[in-house]
């Protein structure tokens, strides 16, 4: 039996990981599963698995929480605190499946504990690589990534020896609107934005992949996951989703991992891992696609990849004020306060405005978080005004 905890319970990769735990309920021990606020979803995910423990990072949704699982023997706790806390109860297995920087003390509290971390929470490795890695080092934890790009070219990495890779290439859909001028892109809506022709995501990581902030994101990640530098890190846009990332190696052979666009592959692969484990997910029909397509990252229509690819190669703060300001405006964008162009120009005017020296604690991460999301809010409220 292994014993598992899922952050960010009631989301899209929680909600899939769930799926494919109770396709199989006798393997897993579920100890903890926490959400924001979503009570009913998380309590009925709680009573169905038997976890041990329900937590809400939002503590006025305590009493919500307890009332629903009145009787049923399952632990109640609430706040941010409680959430680390839950992280810390030791699973051999924890996914990682918070949104935003609210999920950077969680994945350190789950990575202290020493053993297995499910990463999907972008955020961590982008704003606070460094910190992170450590700590997976120091605690010998082992950091599984399950983005689906990071969890192909994981799968991808017969060995690890730097000196024999020569490129990590990742995959971009291009998002939806791939084929938009930049006149075309400014009157685009949060329902176009958040409608991806291929994954079904959160609204956030819609938002990024829409702009393709996701993808440079996911540079900033493989970075700090795989032993390569920045130059060894290219983009390319793949518009079928079907390879997933490659590997080159210098004697020119290049790794892919394929599979049809679908999270519970690379959930299932993190899950079962060092082994495999069956899955539901459609296999890939190749002679009904018919083909596949490539073609370089447009960095002109898509200002948002270039924004990020200059973060990584400057390094130290720029990630973090990158990550918190885009934040802050795909947030304004969904609430329909910016226009989709804007996003890019309020990550560039925050990184402008904003150059604090390299962190070397969470706490430093989260004070440049914090700053990074004050400047980008007072620019958000210009473009409204
Ligand atoms: P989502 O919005 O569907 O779910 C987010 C989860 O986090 C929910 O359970 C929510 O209750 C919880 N949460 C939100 N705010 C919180 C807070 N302040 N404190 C504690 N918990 C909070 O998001 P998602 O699409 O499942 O993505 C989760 C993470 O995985 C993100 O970092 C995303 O970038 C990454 N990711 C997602 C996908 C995907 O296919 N959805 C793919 C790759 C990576
Ligand atoms: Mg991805």
């Amino acid at each position: 039996m292994k014993s598992v905890t899922i952050l960010g319970a009631t989301g899209s990769v929680g909600t899939s990981t769930l799926d494919l735990i109770e396709r199989d309920p006798a393997r897993y021990d579920v100890l903890a599963l926490t959400a924001n606020c979503d009570v009913e979803r998380l309590a009925a995910a709680a009573r169905r698995v038997g976890a041990r423990m329900a937590v809400v990072a939002d503590p006025s949704c305590h009493d919500a929480l307890a009332d629903a699982l009145a009787g049923s023997g399952i632990a109640v706790a609430a706040g941010p605190d409680a959430v680390c806390d839950a992280a810390r109860m030791g699973a051999d297995w924890t996914m990682a499946a918070i949104v935003g920087t609210a999920g950077l003390k969680p994945v350190l509290a789950a990575l202290e504990g020493g053993k297995a971390v499910a990463l999907a929470n972008k955020e961590s490795l982008v704003s606070a690589g460094d910190v992170m890695i450590d700590a997976a080092a120091r605690h010998g934890a082992t950091l599984l990534p399950v983005d689906s790009e990071h969890n192909a070219v994981f799968q991808c990495l017969e060995e690890r020896n730097a000196a024999s890779i020569s490129r990590i290439i990742l995959t971009a859909s291009g998002g939806p609107f791939r084929e938009r001028t930049l006149a075309e892109m400014q009157a685009i809506t949060p329902e176009q934005a958040v409608a991806h022709p291929n994954w079904s995501m959160g609204a956030k990581i819609s938002v990024d992949s829409a702009t393709m902030m996701n993808k440079g994101l996911e540079l900033i990640e493989a970075f700090h996951l795989f032993p390569v530098s920045v130059e060894q890190l290219e983009v390319i846009v793949h518009r079928q989703s079907v390879i997933h990332s490659m590997v080159e190696y210098v004697d020119g052979s290049v790794l892919a991992q394929l599979g049809s666009p679908d999270m519970r592959v690379p959930i299932a692969h993190a899950l079962a891992w060092p082994q495999r484990m069956e899955t539901p997910c459609q296999r890939l029909d190749l002679a009904a696609i018919g083909r596949l397509d490539f073609e370089a990252p447009d960095y002109a229509r898509f200002p948002c990849l270039k924004l990020a690819r200059e973060a990584l190669a400057a390094g130290g703060a720029r990630p973090a004020i990158l990550n918190a300001a885009n934040e802050v405006a795909v947030a304004a964008f969904l609430k329909g306060g910016i226009g989709f162009l804007e996003i890019a120009a309020i990550v560039a005017d925050t990184l402008n405005r904003y150059d604090p020296p390299a962190p070397a604690t969470l706490d430093q991460v989260l004070a440049i978080d914090a700053e990074a999301r004050i400047l980008a809010g007072e620019r958000v409220k210009d473009c409204v005004a």
